[in-house]
């Protein structure tokens, strides 16, 4: 059996890790904290299992689905599917019904409420362009650029919701074309693919815990409180640096320094999550729902966890995301726990905890240039920063860690 070291244990390296073992390698997977998962892990507060900010996945993260389902996660008892439906609580804005793409968008496009007709025509026409252009783009385009011709509503209720929680940007600093990939698979793919698969167990539940039990059942050595800061003891056998960009740059500084300096000018932005109880009863359309955000009120979305899961401890729980963060914990805590008020009517809501993550994804900026791979001789990388056509998400950094033992492999 050829030896592995996998260094990070976050999606990319519990997929790479999975793929690897598969494949035959004597995979040693070393984590510095002392829990699996990465920027997606379970965080306990007081007791309360919640998570390191709240995710979504969608109907087309096909690599995380596979993953789950290797090992041995059912899909359909821990996430809950929902028709892409970015509706504030007054029901305005874009709702997909279930059906196959593009008619969903389609009728979901007629059917949005508070759309004038003219902004449903600027989204068809400029959808029709995109599909014929093939979904690309100038790399330097941003998606302001990319949606000139899409009316102001549309804008506020569909593109800036979109691309803030995928892209963790405004549209103003997105890449045009990495947004282009993501609408496409998002949303010209299979059926189901602009689905939102909610997580109805805490992130630890939905992959590292059950990842970590089968890679111990297959036969990998999994060590958790093993922070790896020099590479030299390791370098006689393959490595796969999944930790992340900025600790890659840091351990790579002598061995490939063109390498380490370009994962090293990567820039980051925050997403904040605020976590509130209420003792409402919550007759929410969904267990999300779009706010109207702006400079005062940031948070973009609401989700009610009570809704989400049966479990006791999760009723009356919110978790109110702010993609694209800044600004001071206070200030922020401050201004969300408003917009439970003000925007959800919510006047008894206690904060729990705000949990801000400040390097949470890469910037995906127009024309940026990402690290590859192959790091060296026998050193690989693998990570949601790693070039390829999505942005820093769960998809990228699964994919990512496959397509690097499929490299090795060869
Ligand atoms: C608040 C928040 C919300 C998000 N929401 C979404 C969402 O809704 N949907 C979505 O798809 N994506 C979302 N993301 C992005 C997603 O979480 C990340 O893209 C993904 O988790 C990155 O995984 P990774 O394995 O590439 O890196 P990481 O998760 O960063 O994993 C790297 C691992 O390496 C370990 N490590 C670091 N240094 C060392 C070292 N020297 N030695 C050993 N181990 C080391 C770290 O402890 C970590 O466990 C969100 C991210 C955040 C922070």
């Amino acid at each position: 059996m050829s030896p592995l070291t996998i260094i990070g244990g976050g999606w990319a390296g519990l997929a790479a890790a999975v793929r690897a073992t598969q494949a035959g390698f004597a995979v040693r997977l070393l984590e510095a904290a002392p829990q699996l998962g990465g920027r997606a892990r379970r965080v306990t507060h007081d007791g309360l299992a919640l998570d390191n900010g709240q995710h979504i996945l969608i109907g087309a993260y096909l690599a995380t689905l596979q993953l789950l389902k290797t090992v041995g996660v059912d899909t359909s008892t821990v996430l809950w599917r929902l028709p892409l439906q970015l509706q504030s609580l007054e029901g305005d804005g874009l709702s997909l019904p279930a059906l196959p793409a593009p008619l969903n968008l389609l009728a979901g496009v007629c059917t949005a409420r508070g759309w004038s007709w003219p902004d449903k025509l600027s989204l068809v026409r400029q959808a029709t362009r995109w599909q014929a252009q093939g979904f690309a783009c100038e790399a330097q385009l941003s998606v302001a650029q990319l949606c000139q011709g899409l009316s102001r509503k549309v804008m506020q209720q569909l593109i800036e919701p979109l691309c803030v929680s995928a892209l963790n940007l405004p549209a103003e600093h997105a890449s045009g074309s990495v947004f282009l990939t993501v609408l496409k698979d998002a949303l010209w793919s299979g059926k189901g693919s602009s689905d939102m698969l909610l997580p109805k167990v805490d992130l630890g539940q939905l992959l590292p815990d059950v990842a970590h039990a089968w890679l111990r059942d297959h036969g990998a050595v999994v060590q958790t409180g093993q922070r790896v800061d020099d590479l030299g003891p390791w370098l006689e056998q393959p490595v796969l640096l999944a930790c992340p960009a900025w600790e890659a740059a840091k351990l790579t500084q002598h061995v490939s320094p063109i390498w380490s300096n370009q994962a090293a000018k990567l820039t980051h932005t925050a997403i904040t999550t605020v976590y509130a109880r209420t003792a409402q009863g919550l007759s929410w359309p969904h267990p999300v729902v779009a706010l109207p955000s702006h400079a005062q009120a940031p948070a973009q979305f609401a989700f009610d966890k009570g809704r989400l899961s049966a479990d006791a401890a999760w009723q009356g729980v919110l978790a109110l995301v702010v993609s694209a963060s800044s600004g001071d914990r206070e200030a922020l805590t401050q201004q969300v726990m408003t917009q439970v008020r003000d925007q959800l009517g919510i006047h008894d809501a206690s904060l729990l905890t705000t949990i801000v993550e400040k390097r949470a994804t890469f910037a995906c900026m127009p024309g940026l240039k990402r690290p590859t791979m192959q790091v060296a001789q026998g050193i690989w990388a693998c990570g949601d920063y790693i070039a390829g056509p999505y942005p820093a998400t769960l998809e990228a950094a699964v994919r990512s860690g496959n397509a690097a033992i499929e490299a090795l492999r060869q």
